[in-house]
């Protein structure tokens, strides 16, 4: 257990949405923050009066915000009437115990607050700026806490933030470090665990009041944000679009259940280069991140390989690395999506030798596909739009190539019934606009014995729904990342993955 807080920032029009907001907060937050820029000038009143009531039985803090639109609030409100809001609680009780008050908000101009806490907040929507340390100078005077919230575009953008919480207590003051954004969500996950005073949480996933946000629900039940440690070994997702990604529910199911002190993180990277030297390498990096491990995928599963010391025969034989495993400093490369791949269609389908296998789509999880069905015997025919690019794959593992011939008419017309098992890893019937759409309509393929789609977002996909149409067995991409998954797990912890909760925590997700 660590000492920071879990906040959770409530943000309603009405007094009684709002009051419904706090009830629903009560029970996961330390503090609610009240913002008081969502809420209509005309219920203030309404709204001091709940407070008083609630906090007659709620033993946590309540911390009131009033954020100008250009500062991230809701309110288009001048500085003058930020200043008579704050005066007034001078003139009355209301029961709210702290206040945020941004940094652009002079002391003398307030008068005496009667708050037990004030935190005083710089928030940057646009970038992290230069002068971020004469920024926390500023902020971190006395008594107050000090909060800056910056954006990150890059996972690397919140080193700064990271350097600020890591010199704030060194120095024993109090701070709120924040990179906002999905590339700044590890932030908020891992600040409480490194000393930050406190972490802001959504009510509900969809309710975020800033974003990158986590819901109070992950951040206490996923990612057990209050349980963790300056020790915990700290393992992640490094992808272009981290924000979609499974894994993190996966892994952390499986940490929860060896009571093991560690946790998986988003780590939205699109400088692979820039990551690597500047958080991960040891004789490089300039933040010290107890990192274990990671998950790699779309786009950096080649690119990763150029960082490693060691890579293992398979991830050497398919050209791609979707595991990393740090010890004594050295990143070895791994790669299960074969494994996962193979894992689940050996128990459907049973031995595979000689059998005829279409594979639709070349990319990288084809590549694991292919290298995975050649060692198990199969015959494999590659399909793909695009031949010139799909050839490399198709020499490198001596394989069939075919044209797949797009389906922007909606209509797919390649015929499939003198194979004996389909398998999609091309991104259609993917949620999204491709959701709609097959790379196989039933007619054409229902005399194969298994169809296996890849995707798992939706759980049911179009093609799978094809496959029903014409009674045709079917496997869904979830087999597969689970099976990846607990792959890793082993690989990582040498412990056998608990496969039943990890599959669990997944469908909840995706549910
Ligand atoms: P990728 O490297 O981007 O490859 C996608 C392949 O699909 C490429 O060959 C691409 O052709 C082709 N493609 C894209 N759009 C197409 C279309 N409209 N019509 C025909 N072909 C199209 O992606 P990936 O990593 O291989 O992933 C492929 C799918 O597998 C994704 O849906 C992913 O979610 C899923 N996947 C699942 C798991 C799991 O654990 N279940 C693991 C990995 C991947 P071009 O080269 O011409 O663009």
């Amino acid at each position: 257990m660590n000492n920071g807080k879990i906040c959770v920032s409530v943000c309603a029009k009405t007094a009684v949405e709002l009051v419904g907001q706090i009830k629903r907060a009560e029970d996961s937050a330390e503090v609610i923050e009240i913002r008081f820029d969502c809420l209509d000038k005309t219920e203030f009143e309404k709204i001091y009066q709940k407070i008083i009531s609630f906090k007659k039985t709620y033993r946590g803090k309540i911390l009131a915000a009033f954020r100008p639109a250009e500062q991230g609030g809701k309110s288009d409100v001048n500085l003058d009437e930020r200043i008579d809001f704050w005066r007034s609680f001078s003139s009355f009780e209301t029961s709210i115990e702290w206040a945020d008050l941004e940094l652009d908000l002079e002391t003398a101009r307030l008068g005496n607050l009667p708050f037990e806490k004030i935190i005083r907040s710089f928030h940057d929507f646009s970038g992290v700026p230069e002068n971020l340390d004469e920024i926390y100078q500023k902020s971190a005077n006395g008594e107050e806490i000090s909060k800056i919230a910056v954006q990150a575009d890059d996972v690397a953008d919140s080193i700064p933030i990271w350097k600020l919480l890591e010199k704030a207590t060194s120095e024993n003051k109090q701070i709120i470090p924040i990179a906002m954004g999905e590339a700044g969500k590890w932030t908020r996950i891992l600040g409480l665990a490194h000393g930050a005073f406190m972490t802001y949480a959504a009510l509900d996933a969809g309710k975020e009041t800033a974003p990158g946000q986590v819901s109070a629900r992950d951040l206490i039940e996923v990612y057990r944000a209050k349980e963790l440690n300056a020790e915990t070994g700290i393992y992640g997702i490094l992808g272009g679009n981290t924000s979609v990604s499974m894994s993190p529910y996966i892994h952390n199911a499986a940490f929860k259940f060896h009571d093991l002190n560690a946790v998986f993180v988003p780590l939205q990277v699109s400088d692979l280069d820039e990551f690597i030297t500047r958080m991960v390498k040891p004789e490089t990096r300039e933040v010290e991140l107890n990192f274990k491990g990671f998950s790699v995928t779309i786009p950096h599963k080649q690119s990763i390989i150029k960082h490693l010391d060691f890579i293992d025969d398979t991830a050497k034989s398919i050209g791609a690395v979707n595991t990393v495993k740090i010890a004594g400093g050295k990143l070895h490369g791994f790669n299960t999506d074969a494994k996962g791949f193979i894992e689940p269609l050996l128990n459907s389908y049973g031995d595979l030798q000689n059998a005829k296998v279409a594979i639709l789509g070349a990319g990288g999880a084809a590549r694991a596909c292919v290298y995975a069905l050649k060692n198990s015997g199969a015959d494999v025919t590659i399909f793909a739009r695009n031949l010139e690019k799909a050839q490399n794959l198709a020499e490198d593992f001596q394989v069939e190539l075919e044209e797949l011939p797009t389906t922007d008419n909606r209509q797919p017309t390649t015929e499939f019934n003198d194979f004996d098992i389909l398998v999609n890893a091309t991104p259609l019937g993917m949620r999204g606009k491709a959701e709609d759409e097959t790379p196989a309509r039933g007619e054409r393929f229902e005399r194969v014995k298994l169809v296996y789609d890849l995707i798992y977002v939706p759980f049911e996909t179009r093609l799978m729904k094809e496959a029903d149409r014409f009674n045709v067995p079917k496997i869904g991409g979830l087999a597969m990342l689970i099976a990846q998954a607990a792959e890793q797990q082993k690989i990582w912890t040498g412990k056998d993955a608990p496969v039943r909760e990890m599959s669990r925590a997944a469908l909840r997700r995706l549910q």
